[in-house]
């Protein structure tokens, strides 16, 4: 386990009320991680909270995604500035991430943070198991990283993509919509019990892929990472 401090370099509002944050070394070398990794970041004021990396591991630099939620670290996101010191530690984690085995990832809204650090650690290569993602937001706008996403699915024939809008359907939507269920993944894959499932996003979410994917789709446990954020 690490502790540094970083450099805020820039700061982006990438989807409703979701930040990016890309943060350098204050000096020297960066953390490395893996991707599905985890760090603690603690503002200047002292307040800390766990964030997975967005970014793929190998270029010294972070980035982040990160929802406002009014809290106590999370209502700081509109003030802060290029320049401001975060002090980082980790990793922490990881995902049982393993490029060998056929995967699904399932992810809901913010939650796309730590799929996306995979999803960009494994672009362009070819000698990767199999990939699905499924990743639901609100709305088109609440999609983070969706242009990145497509692009990425595009170049990679070993990835699967499925966008699905929960509330609304925009003019020329070509994906899904409605919340992922079991009758979704029904569609999109078979052959349930031989993949390695990650679910990632709001606890809500997450706890009703408990139950549909060991109780309905009879996944073993072992092959299943949940991860729930009180986001
Ligand atoms: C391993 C891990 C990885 C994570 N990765 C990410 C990530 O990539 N991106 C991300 O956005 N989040 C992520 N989270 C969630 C993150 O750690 C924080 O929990 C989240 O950002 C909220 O922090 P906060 O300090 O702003 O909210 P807190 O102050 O901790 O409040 C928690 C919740 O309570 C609500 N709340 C606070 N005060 C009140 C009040 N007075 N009345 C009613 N409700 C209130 C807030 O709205 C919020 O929903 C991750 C969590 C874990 C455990």
């Amino acid at each position: 386990m690490y502790s540094k401090k970083y450099v805020l370099k820039a700061k982006r509002e990438i989807a409703e009320d979701i930040f990016s944050l890309k943060l350098a070394p204050e000096e020297g070398e960066g953390i490395p991680y893996t991707p599905g990794q985890f760090m603690l970041l603690t503002l200047e004021s002292g307040v800390k909270r766990a964030y997975s990396i967005a970014s793929a591991p190998g270029k010294g630099e972070l980035e982040f995604a990160i929802k406002n939620v009014g809290g106590e670290f999370t209502s700081n996101l509109p003030k802060l500035k290029e320049g401001d010191k975060i002090g980082v530690d980790g990793p922490l984690g990881p995902l049982a991430y393993d490029t060998c085995n056929e995967f699904v990832l399932i992810a809901g809204g913010v939650g796309i943070t730590p799929m996306l650090s995979i999803l960009r650690d494994r672009d362009g290569k070819e000698e990767c198991a199999n990939a699905t993602l499924f990743y639901s937001a609100r709305t088109k706008a609440g999609l983070a990283y969706f242009e990145e996403l497509v692009e990425i699915d595009s170049r990679n024939s070993n990835l699967k993509s499925v966008f699905t809008l929960t509330r609304e359907k925009p003019d020329g939507w070509k994906y899904e919509t409605g919340h992922v269920d079991a009758a979704m993944l029904r569609k999109y894959l078979t052959d349930f019990s031989k993949k390695k499932y990650f679910v990632c996003g709001p606890m809500r979410m997450v706890d009703s892929f408990r139950e549909i994917l060991l109780k309905e789709l009879g996944v073993p446990e072992e092959n299943c990472t949940f991860e729930g954020w009180n986001v």
